[in-house]
């Protein structure tokens, strides 16, 4: 997702209390952001953050941390941060940054989750390598989740999802379960929450897939 260009979107979220300027600056530290050592859980390609704002409404005991490319869009989840559902929140924070550095920004055992909903498939198979589900990018989450760190992925795309089961299988993970259609999956569609793109592509009658993978 990429919004046209908001020439306001930089300076707003540079602003924002929520939003972490210097991440890297916080490498190792992440609890004393929270100023507590409640559990981190990471959102990748957050998008407009409903998703996860949502989480941290509903897991007051949990931190939530938010990364996105894109300032056009992370602006959206600052904006809906300080709306009348939202405002006060204390445990979410936002980072403007590319995933590819998340081992920059997080040391090891720092977080004990990662969700990836709808994320970009990169269809051609020259840039499989850029898809968020790729091993490389699982080595990358491996360096940052605890022992036993979960990654919790949902995507309407089948084949980006069957690529994501084979790449967990190959890297050593475990997988925990997956489904291809999440809605009649008792266990795991207890307390769903759902994201913008999820709430697109349900209402069109995609089944939605989800897998919970451990980290080797
Ligand atoms: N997760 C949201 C949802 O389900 O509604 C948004 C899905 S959208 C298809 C994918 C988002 O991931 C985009 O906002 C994109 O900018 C972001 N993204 C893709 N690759 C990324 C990366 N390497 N680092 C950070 N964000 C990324």
């Amino acid at each position: 997702m990429r919004l046209r260009n908001i020439p306001r979107a930089e300076g707003t979220i540079q602003a924002h209390l929520a939003v972490i300027k210097r991440p890297e600056a916080q490498k190792g530290c992440w609890r004393q952001v929270f100023g507590n050592t409640n559990p981190i859980h990471i959102e990748i390609g957050m998008g407009k953050g409903g998703f996860l704002l949502n989480m941290a409404l509903t897991h007051p005991g949990i931190n939530y941390v938010g990364i996105e490319r894109y300032s056009s869009v992370l602006l959206r989840a600052v904006e809906k941060l300080d709306m009348e559902d939202y405002r006060g929140l204390q445990n979410i924070r936002f980072v403007c940054m590319d995933a590819r550095n998340v081992g920059e920004v997080f040391s090891y055992n720092e977080a004990e989750k990662i969700y990836l909903n709808f994320s970009d498939p990169w269809p051609k198979a020259r840039h499989a390598k850029r898809r968020l589900t790729s091993k490389e990018f699982l080595a990358r989450y491996e360096k940052i989740l605890v022992p036993g760190g979960q990654l919790e992925f949902k995507t309407d795309n089948t084949e980006l999802f069957n690529f994501s089961l084979e790449q967990v299988r190959e890297a050593g993970w475990t997988l925990d379960r997956y489904t291809y259609d999440l809605y009649h999956h008792e266990i795991l569609n207890k307390g769903n929450i759902t994201t913008e793109y999820e709430e697109k592509f349900s209402a069109k009658g995609n089944p939605i897939n989800k897998m919970i993978a451990v980290r080797k």
